[in-house]
């Protein structure tokens, strides 16, 4: 069977850890296609908080366009209301009936997955590859999930990423700091932010 990555995230703004976590996951997976799915309205975070939806797919755009097997979709942005990580599975699995999925995100998000909506159901329908900044220790928590939902046994990977030692979030302080930004992420989505002046006041910083 194929498979399919699906490279979940809020993306504000993509950077380089995101497309290596991708590359890596891709090659050591052997993942034919990887998909980015912003998230439109995370479940989690303020609104106010994120930049805008459009802007922020757009950016994505930018930083895949010279890789064939990246791709995006916009399923989440589509959706009205919270960006459940459940409802987007079960239309990928109607639209890529012949493919096994990997759900690549952040570990500090994959740790809050049993809160998420329908959990133990998505653990059924997709596997997990969490992509670690350097130093994180998974064992602790592998070890809990193992003991406490036997049946994610060998659905939940690490992988460590040590390109993720750059962060959306020391992207965005940066921007609003005035400090350089150039070698954190593609070039293209350096000029978007400066075009729209993204992350310079309160609003859009964090
Ligand atoms: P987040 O809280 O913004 O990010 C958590 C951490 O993971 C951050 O350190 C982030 O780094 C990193 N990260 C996020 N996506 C990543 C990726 N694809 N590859 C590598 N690192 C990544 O988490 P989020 O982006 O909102 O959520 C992650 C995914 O989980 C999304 O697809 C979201 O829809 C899903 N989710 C679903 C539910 C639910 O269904 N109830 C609840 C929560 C999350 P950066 O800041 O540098 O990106």
């Amino acid at each position: 069977m194929n498979r399919l990555g699906i490279m979940g995230g809020t993306f504000d703004p993509i950077h380089y850890g995101h497309l290596v976590a991708a590359e890596m996951a891709r090659s050591e997976f052997n993942l034919s296609k990887v998909l980015f799915i912003p998230s439109g309205k995370p479940p989690h975070k303020d609104r106010r908080d994120i930049s805008e939806a459009v802007l922020r797919f757009e950016m994505i755009e930018l930083a895949i366009q010279d890789n064939p097997a990246f791709d995006i979709s916009a399923l989440e942005l589509e959706r009205k209301g919270p960006s459940y990580t459940v409802d987007t599975l079960r239309v990928l699995r109607r639209t890529w009936p012949e493919h096994e999925l990997y759900f690549i995100t952040g570990t500090d998000a994959l740790r809050e997955i049993f809160s998420w909506r329908e959990a133990e159901e998505i653990l059924t329908m997709t596997e997990f590859i969490g992509a670690a900044r350097p130093g994180f220790d998974a064992s602790d928590f592998l070890l809990q999930v193992q003991q406490e939902h036997p049946e994610t046994q060998g659905r939940i990977h690490y992988l460590e990423v040590p390109a993720l030692a750059i962060s959306s979030t020391d992207i965005r302080t940066r921007v609003k700091r005035g400090l350089p930004i150039r070698y954190l992420l593609p070039e293209p989505v350096r000029h978007f932010i400066q075009q729209y002046g993204l992350y310079t006041t309160e609003g859009n910083v964090f």
